[in-house]
């Protein structure tokens, strides 16, 4: 396992000193169009430099009123430079990709500096990606297209009175309640299930971009490869970023859990997957969605029943059906 900080740190330093050039040439721009911004900017530095000079003449008892005085012009000009730039909608702060560390990977709470969950975000893609086919950055409700899904019922087919669409519309629904209640203690973790191509994947991709949006932290794997980078870690280095990594399974936002099921499953990798499960639902501030192309009962017979019939308790159970939907994309 070969991770690097310093890489993503230098990133992280390149990408801040970018959004700074980038803006002060467009401040520069800004002000090149607005002589009338320009002359308040001129203003404010000239009041600046003589309310210094005042201060650092020693008459104290006059200059403390001058200085006042200038302070309060100031105070106006600023006001006056606000007022101009909302009412041409002009934003003189460089933009950052990420408003909440200012792209420094780093943030601080009461004299407590820890890392951005953006950087935390980018460390786990870097390691986890390597056993990662997941198109994260596609899937997202908002190209989410239902017209894939038939709307042809068919109750004896499907084992339900909704056609595909019209099931996978309150899936939709449900997955959009879950990341809108993802901070509530009481909220239910997800379980789907149902045959390949159903769009357990692509829903699961929608929820985790919405979250990290939201900026929470999202470690998405397969169950067989999620538990490679378990060992991996076991019987492998054990430098203080992998240690986080494998930290993160338990404490990372939401953790999604692919085709579970397929894994090839030793007693040991049972216990070890289990163990971040449980401690995951012990967890109110964590969430896991565990998807499978099993059913519940399939999966009570791979595992042990009394798991399953924990998890259900402890999960709202997806049944996704309908055809193949990889299969349709292809042929379009
Ligand atoms: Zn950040």
């Amino acid at each position: 396992m070969n991770i690097d900080i310093s890489t993503i740190q230098r990133e992280y330093s390149q990408k801040r000193i970018n959004a700074l050039k980038e803006n002060a040439l467009y401040v520069q721009s800004v002000y090149d169009k607005s002589p009338e911004l320009l002359n308040i900017e001129n203003e404010i530095k000239k009041l600046g430099l003589e309310a210094t000079k005042i201060a650092l003449k020693k008459d104290q008892n006059s200059s403390d009123e001058k200085v006042n005085e200038i302070l309060d012009k100031i105070k106006q000009l600023k006001k006056n430079k606000d007022d101009y730039l909302n009412k041409n909608g002009i934003s003189l702060k460089p933009k950052y990709d990420c408003e909440k560390c200012k792209d420094t990977g780093y943030i601080t709470i009461d004299a407590h500096t820890q890392m951005c969950t953006c950087m935390k975000q980018k460390l786990l893609d870097q390691y986890y990606n390597k056993y990662n086919q997941y198109k994260l950055k596609l899937e997202n409700f908002e190209n989410f297209d239902d017209s894939i899904f038939s709307d042809k019922k068919n109750p004896e087919k499907y084992n339900s009175n909704d056609s595909p669409r019209e099931h996978i519309n309150k899936i939709k629904s449900l997955a959009i309640d879950f990341v809108e209640k993802f901070d509530e203690e009481n909220s239910k973790n997800l379980l789907f299930t149902g045959n390949p191509g159903t769009g357990k994947t692509f829903i699961s991709g929608c929820i985790a971009n919405e979250l990290i949006k939201k900026g929470y932290t999202v470690l998405y794997q397969t169950a067989p490869l999620l538990l490679d980078a378990i060992f991996d870690y076991k019987f492998g280095s054990k430098s203080k970023t992998s240690k986080n990594l494998y930290d993160s399974l338990f404490d990372v936002d939401l953790l999604i859990i692919d085709d579970l099921g397929t894994e090839n499953l030793s007693a040991a990798k049972f216990t070890e997957l289990f163990s971040i499960i449980n401690s995951r639902m012990l967890n109110p501030k964590t969430k896991t969605i565990i998807s499978s192309n099993y059913d519940l009962n399939k999966l009570a017979k791979l595992y042990d029943e009394r798991v399953i019939s924990r998890l259900i308790g402890q999960y709202t159970g997806c049944r996704f059906f309908g055809d193949d939907i990889r299969l349709r994309n292809k042929n379009k």
